[in-house]
């Protein structure tokens, strides 16, 4: 049978793209003379590629950095590949082909995946080093090595550990870096994301590489009023009823009503990145009359108070707090982690 088209759904994700475009501009003009790529791994920090790769190439940007190659295809419908690096590099000979035969470049992280892209034939490629965070790059100690020398750096890069603190190690990545850069030929240098650029010039090199403030994320004060909210969950009301007082809400029963009460069910739950840390003191909104969540949070599902709202009917949708620091701040998840969770059923536009 042919599927008909599917309603509309009741979970979705409003994307402000005047939002975004204003953020990476932003963030342009405060990487200086450096001009600022984009990090859309995880499919654009969970707001999906094609909802941001358009808006981000309007805005001006033209080098997008991926994690793993299977966030490859999708790119290469919006740019070129010579725009686009993967980030975790090849680990293994079918990685270095993918990467050959579609020409994106590999972030090379080591003396093994250096290795592994010299005989698969090799050819442009970017190199990180690592200066201090000891997650993901060729040490230091290792940049002397003839494989490493063998390659063909575009871009040398390296990744602050602690950029959106006040740290000694901000300083010393630097200076490191700059070490690495004497060591290694390469065309290009980049060091910053998203909270380096903040740090200031000496930080931005030739690229900057901001992802979590395009899309809304506060990692610094200073970009308090700079970077702009850009998305805006909202969800449906699926039911709402009376509560009698001494009644319970959801699971477990944790929530009793004190007196006579209205509520609302709402199409969001936890499989939608409402985590139930998400829940505790917060409130949802309809036409600027707050609507506390009560009881645990459901799978698919959470309640909210809804008396102090008479015209609040099924069907209608409600806006789920989204303001990236604040959130956070309140619920302990970290902002990437409230992006990046955002769940698969929520329609984007
Ligand atoms: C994810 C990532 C970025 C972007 O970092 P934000 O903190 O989101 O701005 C930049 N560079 C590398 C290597 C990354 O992994």
């Amino acid at each position: 049978m042919t599927i008909p088209d599917l309603p509309s759904a009741p979970l979705r994700l409003r994307i402000d793209r005047d939002a975004l475009a204003s953020n990476w501009r932003r963030l342009d003009s405060m990487s200086g003379k450096a001009r600022a790529g984009a990090a859309v791994k995880a499919d654009a920090y969970g707001l999906g590629v094609a909802n941001v790769v358009p808006s981000l190439l309007a805005a001006g940007a033209g080098d997008f950095f991926l994690a793993h190659w299977c966030e490859v295809p999708a790119m290469l419908q919006m740019v070129d590949a010579a725009s686009i690096s993967v980030l975790h590099g090849v680990t293994t000979p079918e990685e270095a082909r993918f990467a050959i035969a579609t020409g994106v470049r590999p972030v090379i992280n080591g003396i093994h995946q250096a290795q592994v892209w010299l005989a698969a034939g090799g050819g442009p490629c970017h190199l990180m080093v690592d200066t201090g965070i000891n997650r993901l790059g060729v040490q230091m100690t290792d940049l002397g090595n003839e494989v490493i020398g063998q390659l063909e750096v575009g871009t040398l890069l390296s990744h602050l550990a602690c950029a959106d603190e006040q740290s000694d190690l901000n300083g010393l990545q630097l200076s490191r870096f700059r070490s690495a850069a004497g060591m290694v030929r390469h065309s290009a240098c980049s060091l910053a994301n998203s909270a380096g650029i903040a740090l200031g010039a000496d930080y931005a090199f030739d690229m900057t590489r901001p992802g979590i403030a395009l899309y809304g994320g506060i990692p610094r004060a200073e970009y308090d009023g700079v970077i702009l909210q850009t998305v805006y969950p909202e969800a449906c009301v699926i039911q709402r009823r009376h509560l009698s007082p001494g009644e319970s809400v959801g699971y477990n029963a944790t929530y009793v009503a004190p007196q006579d009460m209205e509520i609302a069910t709402i199409s969001i739950g936890y499989a939608d990145g409402f985590l139930r840390s998400r829940a505790a003191g917060v409130a949802l909104h309809h036409q600027g009359v707050p609507l506390p969540v009560i009881g645990r949070v459901s799978m698919d599902m959470i309640v909210v108070d809804c008396t102090a709202s008479n015209t609040l009917k099924e069907g209608d949708f409600v806006e789920i707090p989204f303001d990236l620091p604040q959130v956070s701040a309140k619920c302990g998840l970290s902002q990437y982690e409230l992006l990046t969770t955002l769940g698969r059923r929520c329609s984007r536009a």
